[in-house]
């Protein structure tokens, strides 16, 4: 137990191409850093900012919301049985899974996994319900295949999320039913792929919804496996969108507003994102004005953060500049389906890309507020006014991006995976303060995870942050235990989760399974057989993981997490 893997990713095993593939991408990084204008690579190298996945600079973009709809293979599965058809089908979307996994360096979503395969199986004149045993069991080799496939680089899994919970007619309720049936019943250590279930009034949100049944195994889906998450479509960012175009990835980004089109996810990206450490830049206020009142830090703190969100947009623009500039053939299998909201064969990559989004992140406000107001901001009505009202003025600066270079500039609500303990390690060789002693920085606007809030007031402070994070957010409740049979109290915590204003919600319980006799609870000893190998199951940036693998700050984070 504990052993320290210096994986980058939580989701790292072991390979020999991994390792190869590690070598290359250190070394790429070091090229790509080395390549940029020097202002840039300081930043990055000195801990102001993080630009993520550096190694695919200019080579691909971040993450696709697959538009699956628009020209899906119909012709492969001509003059097959009705069984032949569906397990060509199912193997049809791994081979997209795999392919587009390798062809990009973030998450893939399914906006819509309930309805749309509901509708190519009716167009393929496949009837659902009368060949539910074979469906069940491609799902459940689905997602075994989510989980277990560590292909990608040689050693990770592939971030795929599906979104569900929309579809009402009896093929759609089957197959959300199916997905989370099987996912349930999966096993403890089956914790892949991301479920969304989409929430929606008239749909599945109420008692007289059609769906309500639905939405309460998917609940109780939860209680076990902490999937799925919960996409709030009824909250004040997204109630007047088309549920239906709504998606999210698993790691929280979220694609809505295009300049170029309707608002909507399907069929486009998040090309590029870059983190911005507000700590840092609060501690350099303290060090630069020890004596001012908090009014002039805040003032100072936003100036510098300005200027570092300037060259950080440089960034963003550089990178998309060089990526509508890759080479065409960097994606066949996109190419082949059309997966995105433009035919790249006809409009070319920036006139696929221009449609995706460019988001400027943070992390650690809360540590940022304690430094520069000697308290945390969900303790104090006047920090708590300050703190949103950045927030609002960071949001404010990326609208402005956006109008300024024509581009769908977004605020993105870091989930601070690696970045989380990176930055404090550079900070603690500057500076030494009380908010770097946890050794990890507050992912995004989040209330400290040690608060011990209770969850409804958790939600009602965060909730107001979510409509200014266009690019994506998350709160979650940390249960202290698996609530199983407890529906009722997660419904409400829903309903208060919507009327605060969070769009994307998450429920967070420690899990541990025994690796001797596979027992699951929360325990350091296992109560069934004793033993104390224990595997350890817990939320980082948005997906599930093996807490072995962990990072350092995101272990440290997950250790001090105590329940709302
Ligand atoms: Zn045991």
């Amino acid at each position: 137990m504990n052993k320290q893997n210096k994986n980058d990713n939580a989701a790292n095993r072991k390979s020999y191409v991994g390792h190869v593939f590690n070598i290359g991408e250190k070394q790429e990084k070091e090229i790509i850093l080395n390549s940029l204008n020097p202002e840039w690579a300081k930043l990055h190298r000195e801990g102001y900012i993080h630009i993520h996945d550096l190694d695919a600079y200019g080579l691909t973009y971040n993450c696709l919301t697959f538009d699956i709809l628009n020209a899906f293979p119909y012709d492969r599965f001509k003059n097959l049985e009705p069984e032949e058809t569906i397990v060509g089908v199912f193997d049809f979307i791994k081979e997209l899974l795999a392919k587009i996994g390798n062809e990009q360096s973030g998450g893939m979503s399914f906006a819509n996994f309930d309805k749309d395969f509901a509708l190519i199986f009716k167009n393929l004149g496949v009837k659902v319900l009368q060949n539910h045993a074979i469906f069940k069991a491609c799902i459940r080799s689905l997602i075994l295949w989510c989980n277990n496939m560590h292909t990608r680089m040689g050693q990770t899994s592939y971030y795929v999320t599906f979104c569900i919970g929309l579809g009402t007619n009896n093929a759609e309720r089957f197959l959300s039913y199916t997905l989370l049936e099987c996912f349930g019943c999966a096993g403890d250590l089956i914790y892949k792929p991301n479920i969304v279930f989409k929430i929606k009034g008239g749909i599945n949100r109420f008692p007289d919804d059609l769906n309500f049944d639905l939405l309460q195994t998917a609940l109780l889906c939860t209680a076990r496996k902490m999937i799925p998450t919960y996409l709030l479509c009824d909250c004040d960012a997204d109630k007047n969108i088309n549920p239906e175009k709504l998606s999210i990835m698993g790691c929280r980004t979220r694609v809505v507003d295009d300049l170029f089109g309707e608002a909507g996810a399907i069929g486009r990206s998040n090309i590029d994102n870059i983190s911005i450490n507000l700590p840092r830049l609060a501690l350099e206020v303290d060090k630069e004005i020890p004596d001012a009142s908090f009014e002039e830090k805040i003032s100072l703190f936003k100036e510098k953060w300005r200027h570092v969100a300037s060259v950080t947009k440089d960034i963003l623009l550089d990178r998309y500049e060089k990526t509508c500039n890759a080479d065409i053939d960097l994606f066949p299998t996109i190419r082949q389906y059309k997966l995105t909201i433009e035919d790249i064969n006809k409009v070319g990559l920036r006139g696929t890309f221009k449609h995706g989004t460019l988001s400027i992140g943070f992390i650690g406000l809360s540590e940022s507020m304690e430094v520069l107001s000697g308290k945390k901001y969900w303790v104090d009505d006047e920090v708590y006014n300050k703190s949103l009202n950045f927030v609002k003025y960071m949001r404010t600066y990326l609208d402005e991006l956006k109008k300024q270079y024509n581009l769908n500039f977004s605020l993105l609500a870091t989930s601070g995976e690696y970045i989380s303990g990176r930055f404090v390690e550079i900070d603690k060789k500057l500076y030494n303060s009380p908010v770097m002693k946890k050794d990890y920085y507050t992912n995004s606007f989040h209330v400290d995870v040690d608060s011990r809030l209770p969850a409804y007031k958790k939600l009602e402070l965060e909730g107001p942050f979510h409509i200014f994070a266009n690019g994506g957010c998350i709160s979650y409740i940390e249960l202290s235990e698996a609530p199983i049979g407890n529906n009722e109290g997660l419904n409400e915590l829903i309903e208060i989760a919507i009327k605060s204003g969070v769009h994307y919600l998450g429920f967070n319980f420690p899990k541990d399974v025994c690796k001797e006799c596979g027992a699951s609870g929360t325990f350091d000893v296992c109560p069934a057989c004793g033993s104390k190998e224990i595997t350890r199951i817990r939320r980082v940036s948005g997906y599930l993981e093996i807490q072995d693998y962990f990072t350092k700050g995101k272990m440290n984070e997950s250790k001090n997490r105590k329940t709302n």
